[in-house]
């Protein structure tokens, strides 16, 4: 019914008219805003058995506020926290800088006769310190300092800072954290994917009172229930929630509405690269960005398989470009965990046909060597916009597609492959995981992909502190993804009845607001400062804190 498009265009322009807020009319909606009073037990209970790392150093929030404890203190607790901030400083400055911020650490904080001195320093420090003056002021000795200032902190400041009421406050904030989160609490923006079975569909969403962005992943209940998928969608869930890398997508809630449980993740503005191989005219994905791409994947995959996950569904169609062109692994709902020394087998193959390693194809006991086949496969395809056993819409058997896996050779006919991307391919689509490349358990050198000769042109070490600019940056005015009305709304299904087990089920997933993410959005919209400066700290005589 949409001839001219229009349906189309207007959902393209509001959804991208929502990404350029106007952050003066947000601060008027929220000027009613104000934090909550604390009922004493739960925000209590929230805090027990938390520890000096997740209270002080990983909560943004509880960070900022440990901080302001510290410098309003005392000299010596001011100077703890410069020194931290300085070091961190140092250590992420380039070259050119690195000498003077040294010299001003040095001087400021090293010298007995400074007003910073840090008199908890121990002789031993003080003689390390002395070591700073000549040219091996290195990491190492850092380290130790940072340590020992560590250390000092986790004492008496910490007692202290928990009996104040910059922690009161950080209380406040923890029990607005954990406000039930509905659907109210976003607006809603055009469709941007679905999932390959239907039960899933995403679409961009805004928070409201702070303006920021999402993804929205919505998983259809009642399919999930048909088809059994509750487990896999809730695995999904606790995996996102858990990984902290540059390289997957970040989760900032985890709620349920009427009809779906919903995932609200970083917004992927870039779109996913089998959109870039097919979908944008001439087919295939420019070389240079398909080294960066690569090492970003890679780098996304060896972070997972520390953790002992296997990510299982490598393919472009998974990896998402955001604004800046930085890559990032999503759809983690085929991984698992794996407890040391386990191998998985399952009777029904997991991954998508053309993708899937030999060793899942012929049902036998594996690990992480699925995902670095599955890489071979995809950096095959982002070259030569088809996969290695399977031609561009070639209708073929899935079988056939097996039986090529299994026994044909990989060929590269296409003529972009240079040798270092064909040499990297073929380790890769080793048929024996003993012979592939990135499964050799550290025990062969020169196992680690990221020392191949295809990444010559990549220093992971910037790349992973997240200091390499992308080779390539979406366009601001366009949207990277089909329109929306080519997503095929799929049909209702009625037959399907919710009980108490479910209703469970639903709650255990609806975790609210992620305390990582949800602090840095409360921070970076500026609600943390307004809210601040506008709620007073009722010093109520009951509450132990003062
Ligand atoms: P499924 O598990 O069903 O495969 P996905 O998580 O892969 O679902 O999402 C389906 C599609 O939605 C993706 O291929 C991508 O195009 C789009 N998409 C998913 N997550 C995001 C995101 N965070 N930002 C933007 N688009 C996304
Ligand atoms: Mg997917
Ligand atoms: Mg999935």
């Amino acid at each position: 019914g949409d001839l001219l498009g229009l349906d189309n265009l207007v959902a393209n322009t509001t959804y991208l008219k929502a990404q350029q807020i106007d952050r003066k009319e947000l601060r008027k909606r929220r000027l009613s805003l104000t934090l909550p009073k604390l009922k004493k037990t739960s925000a209590l209970q929230a805090a027990e058995g938390e520890r000096y790392e997740s209270l002080c150093e990983q909560q943004p929030i509880g960070r900022k506020l440990f901080q302001q404890f510290l410098l309003t203190s005392n000299d010596q607790y001011a100077a703890a926290a410069e020194f931290l901030d300085e070091l961190s400083k140092w250590s992420f400055a380039e070259d050119e800088k690195r000498e003077k911020a040294k010299q001003t650490i040095l001087a400021k904080f090293c010298q007995p006769g400074s007003t910073r001195f840090l008199s908890y320093f121990t002789e031993e420090d003080a003689e390390t310190c002395k070591d700073l003056s000549d040219s091996n002021f290195d990491e190492v000795i850092l380290d130790h300092l940072r340590e020992a200032t560590r250390e000092f902190l986790k004492g008496r400041p910490f007692s202290e800072y928990l009996k104040s009421q910059f922690f009161y406050r950080f209380l406040q904030w923890k029990e607005y954290e954990r406000q039930t989160i509905t659907d109210k609490y976003f607006y809603e923006f055009r469709t941007l994917g679905k999932g390959g079975f239907g039960e899933v569909s995403v679409c961009a969403v805004q928070v409201k009172h702070t303006g920021q962005m999402y993804a929205c992943k919505k998983l259809d209940k009642r399919r999930l229930k048909k088809k059994g998928g509750e487990r896999m969608a809730l695995v999904e869930k606790q995996i996102l929630e858990k990984v902290n890398s540059l390289f997957i997508v970040n989760l900032a809630y985890a709620y349920n509405s009427r009809h779906h449980l919903c995932l609200v993740m970083d917004l992927m503005t870039g779109g996913d690269l089998r959109f870039h191989i097919y979908d944008l005219g001439k087919r295939g994905i420019r070389m240079e960005r398909v080294v960066y791409y690569t090492a970003q994947i890679t780098s996304g995959l060896l972070h997972l398989h520390n953790m002992g996950i296997v990510y299982r569904d490598m393919k472009p169609e998974n990896v998402l470009l955001d604004g800046k062109g930085q890559c990032r692994l999503s759809d983690l709902g085929l991984a698992v965990e794996l407890s040391k020394g386990k191998m998985i087998c399952q009777k029904v193959s997991a991954g998508t046909t053309g993708y899937m390693a030999p060793e899942v194809l012929k049902q036998e006991y594996y690990r992480y060597s699925v995902d670095w086949w599955s890489l071979g496969c995809s950096i095959y395809e982002m070259v030569a916009a088809r996969l290695p056993f399977r031609d561009f819409r070639e209708k073929v058997q899935n079988d056939e597609v097996t039986r090529r896996t299994l026994e044909d050779e990989c060929k590269f006919e296409h003529k972009s492959f240079d040798a270092p991307t064909k040499d990297i391919i073929s380790r890769f689509l080793k048929k024996r995981v003993a012979r592939r490349f990135g499964c050799q358990n550290g025990t062969r050198k020169g196992d680690d992909p990221r020392s191949h000769e295809f990444f010559n042109s990549i220093n992971f070490h910037r790349l992973e502190a997240g200091l390499l600019e992308a080779p390539w940056v979406p366009k601001p005015d366009v949207v990277y993804a089909k329109d929306a009305d080519e997503f095929k709304d799929s049909s209702d299904i009625k037959d399907v009845k919710f009980d108490t087990k479910d209703e469970k089920f639903f709650r255990e997933f609806s975790t609210g607001a992620v305390s990582v993410q949800w602090q840095k959005e409360m921070i970076d919209s500026g609600v943390f400062d307004e809210l601040n400066s506008t709620t007073v700290i009722q010093r109520d005589r009951e509450t132990p804190f003062f």
